[in-house]
């Protein structure tokens, strides 16, 4: 079984089974099965005129117009009965003759409300209770809390046509919301679902809304967040002291004389602030960069529209699905014309860059400033560089002081940050790079592996290092929590706590189980070990997990495991697991791994050749001395003559050198990203970079822009069996291809032209690795697999080779995706241990 979650769309192509209804989840032909089957007992059995049907129904079905719309159905169908949200879902009854419950059945699969996504639904034949008239039930708080949260949903068409219709009562009001949209996970305090537990508990509905709200033929039918000019938030525009200088209205009209002049203002959106300025304005894009410590990390933007967007960029139909989608994610799409060169964006926005992140508003009030300026706009995370996003008022003046020339803050509190989520199109799909507004906190559905076995215990795991997401496991469901970022800062170490607490508290779990990475430095391990030792000063909910057990995963391990959970799928795979750095079982720095195995264990079966990494950390900054090492590897002391000039001063080859002879500072590692890096430095790309996978991804693109005749074939690149290295069997030599590479390089062959064989070399080798194994099933994973050339050759070699190769869908392939792997791997090892405690 297939673990498509909430897939609005419907789109069914994706699922192995083609279900009837593209919403529902795969889980549904054997409910719906069952359901029949029932139907067809329950009229057998009985000739009384009422009969009454019981369904609990699980899966996405708070807060998206769930009850109304089993309201407005049995009302129809002139049926008696009640329906409640409660800790894991909803639960209704219909009582009314026979044919009208079957239409009941028939209907109800079919018409769900726009967003709701059913997993699961039990239904069970109950005495007729006579019951009378149609009643929406109080929201149920017994039993255990696994009822999905809902994601931030972007403005529905419906609410988008009042904010811009002068006759509505809400035309302009930066608030607007219904049951189809507006805040959720970004707002919801507690569970079960209801306002009283959201950031809007405070704000009192007026008479119109209460109306609405109240009417169950109404859009806004018990839509929480509902609010409207007279009773809702407001705007108001702040300086860096507190002041207030313009409300409502004005307050917009402010920001927008402001933005439009170049100044850099922060708005307070769904799940945190954005630092904006005008797009086009070069000195403001580069005074927002220096201000803010983020140098060449390309910038997002948002556009008020498709059309702003196709102005930009090229948008095929895939990518205007994405734009428009509830999710309304950051797409990574062309650049038109090169960045910088006319098209209404400075070059500062994504220096060097032929994509450009961009994402269409996705609450009103950012439609209102998006359709006032008509231009695009810088939307960065109101962040100071590597820390977590701004959510409060008070806090964003003061972290955002020296940034923000503004503030357009509102009185409605966000509960917890949710960052803006990005996509890349990478083989015909979506490929997230990172996942949080409009995706988070919903869950994975891992594949069939029973509940009871190792399935019973929550399992927390807490993730990698860097771009931290970590995961709560309820039975089959990995609750994924919003990105959290590099834990590099205090911020993020404290945003970090803030998440599990708060993952806790909302599940009501206590995990029994905390699964970690394998590294002992990591700040989530050092969490995770302090947290089960239970010493210092702690918060109760963290002195609830004082004596659990942990469980240490390999970082590899855990991608191939959340590459294949993300995929639904069980049992064994050759992992092509290419990333920066992990560490290894052996104690070694791993980065270009084949893993064959699954959750339950996996086997080293190749990797590449080992390099130094000289100076550790340094080497992930300075391209050159991968480069360095490579070559001498390859050369010795001759190696310094191959190297481009400039790459190294003359007096820093005594240091250097003394570090290669002795191996100071240089753990060996098998790094692909390092790979990347250090050809990228031999093209002369970079010497340094200011982010990890820059030099990699400027290799990609240099590849890209190889003219149409350039040779696309691959350079030699020998696969060898294992000399002794124990755990490999067999290695990727790089050396013949570096040898190439150096070569080809003194002749003065195009940079691109080299990057395009480097990619098809790397491609190749993975296939032939593959062939070699012969396992069927290839999945990719790991921050490299972000190329989108890179995968794309492989995934058409291989499948041309007879492979099924699985990429991420659900999860990012970088270390976002490491907390569901962890999971994956702790839940198979206590299966295991269970299977092997009653003897099977
Ligand atoms: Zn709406
Ligand atoms: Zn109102
Ligand atoms: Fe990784």
């Amino acid at each position: 079984m297939v673990g498509t979650e909430y897939d609005h769309r419907g789109s069914v192509a994706n699922l192995p089974i083609a279900v009837g209804v593209g919403r529902f989840a795969a889980e549904l032909p054997a409910d719906a099965a069952r359901l029949r089957g029932e139907t067809v007992e329950a009229r057998a059995m009985t000739t009384r005129p009422l009969q009454r049907l019981r369904l609990e129904v699980r899966g996405a079905v708070q807060g998206v117009g769930f009850r109304p719309y089993v309201f407005r159905l049995a009302e129809e169908l002139d049926l008696a009965g009640w329906v409640s949200n409660d800790q894991r879902g909803v639960t209704l009854e219909v009582e009314g003759p026979a044919d009208h419950l079957e239409a009941f059945l028939a209907r109800f699969p079919d018409e769900l409300p726009p967003r709701a996504v059913v997993h699961s639904f039990e239904p069970s034949w109950l005495v007729p209770a006579e019951l009378s008239g149609f009643a929406i039930r109080r929201s149920d708080q017994a039993g255990a809390k696994s009822a999905v949260i809902l994601p931030d949903i972007a403005t529905c068409g419906d609410c988008l046509a009042e904010l811009f219709d002068p006759a509505d009562r809400r035309y302009l009001y930066p608030f607007t919301n219904c049951t189809n949209c507006g805040p959720r996970f970004s707002f919801i305090l507690e569970l079960p679902y209801d306002r009283s537990r959201t950031t809007m508990a405070d704000f009192e509905l007026c008479p119109d809304c209460a109306r609405e709200y109240a009417d169950p033929r109404d859009r806004r039918f018990h839509a929480q967040p509902d609010a409207c000019p007279r009773c809702g938030p407001q705007l108001s525009l702040d300086d860096s002291s507190g002041e207030t200088l313009a409300v409502a209205g004005e307050a917009l009209e402010a920001a927008v004389m402001a933005l439009a002049a170049g100044r850099i203002v922060a708005v307070k959106g769904l799940g945190g602030f954005h630092l904006m300025v005008d797009a086009g304005d070069e000195a403001a894009v580069r005074r927002l960069r220096r201000r803010k410590g983020r140098y060449e990390k390309p910038l997002a933007l948002m556009v008020a529209d498709l059309e702003a967007a196709r102005r930009l960029c090229t948008v095929d139909p895939w990518a205007a699905r994405e734009l428009t989608s509830p999710e309304a994610p950051i797409v990574l799409l062309p650049a038109r014309t090169e960045v910088g060169r006319g098209g209404g964006v400075a070059a500062a926005v994504a220096p060097g860059n032929p994509f450009l992140g961009v994402m269409l508003p996705s609450t009103p009030l950012h439609h209102l400033l998006l359709r006032r300026l008509g231009i695009p706009l810088v939307a960065t995370s109101g962040n100071l560089s590597d820390e977590p996003i701004c959510t409060g008022n008070g806090e964003a003046r003061e972290r955002l002081a020296a940034i923000a020339d503004l503030f357009l803050v509102h009185d409605r509190q966000i509960a917890r940050h949710v960052d803006d989520s990005v996509v890349a199109f990478v083989d015909g799909g979506r490929l997230p790079i990172r996942r949080a507004r409009g995706f988070a906190p919903l869950p994975v559905q891992l594949a069939e592996g029973g509940d009871g076995a190792g399935g019973g215990e929550a399992i927390l795991a807490v993730g990698a290092h860097l771009k931290n997401v970590v995961a709560l496991s309820l039975g089959r469901r990995v609750f994924l929590s919003q990105h959290i970022g590099d834990m590099e800062t205090v911020e993020a170490h404290a945003a970090f706590e803030q998440v599990i607490g708060d993952f806790l508290r909302l599940y009501e779990a206590t995990p029994g189980v905390i699964a970690h990475d394998l590294h002992a430095d990591y700040l989530s391990t050092r969490w995770a070990r302090e947290a089960v030792a239970g010493e210092g000063a702690r918060p109760e909910w963290e002195r609830a997990l004082r004596g659990r057990r942990l469980i240490a995963v390999q970082h590899h391990h855990a991608h191939l495991a959340s590459c294949l959970a993300d995929n639904g799928v069980e049992g064994r795979a050759l992992g092509v697991i290419w990333d920066g750095t992990g560490m290894g079982t052996d104690g070694t720095v791993w980065g270009g791994e084949f893993l064959l195995g699954e959750a339950a264990g996996f086997e080293r079966v190749a990797s590449l050749r080992p390099f130094p990494l000289l100076g550790g950390e340094a080497a992930v900054r300075q391209p050159r001395r991968v480069a360095l090492a490579l070559l001498w590897d390859l050369y010795g002391e001759g190696g310094w003559e191959k190297l481009p000039a400039g790459l190294f001063a003359s007096r820093e080859r005594t240091p250097f050198e003394r570090m290669l002879d002795r191996g100071l500072q240089s753990p060996m590692t098998t790094s692909a990203g390092r790979l990347f890096d250090g050809v990228a430095a031999l093209l002369g790309l970079r010497r340094e970079v200011s982010f990890e996978g820059q030099a990699a991804m400027e290799l990609e693109f240099l590849a890209g822009a190889a003219s149409g005749t350039a040779d696309r074939s691959p350079y030699p690149l020998d696969l060898v069996e294992s000399t002794g290295r124990p755990g490999a069997a067999c290695q990727l030599d790089w050396r013949a291809m570096v040898e190439a590479v150096v070569e080809e390089v003194r002749r003065g062959i195009a940079a691109s032209t080299i990057a395009a064989r480097f990619h098809a070399t790397l491609a190749e080798a993975i296939c032939s690795l593959a062939g070699r194994i012969g396992e069927s099933r290839v999945p990719l994973s790991g921050g490299c697999f972000q190329n989108r050339r890179l995968t794309e050759l492989c995934c058409r070699r291989l499948r041309r080779a007879g492979f099924e190769v699985l990429l991420h869908r659900q999860g990012p392939p970088n270390d976002g995706g490491i907390s569901l792997g962890q999971v994956a791997v702790a839940r198979a090892r206590l299966r295991a241990e269970n299977n092997q405690k009653i003897g099977r």
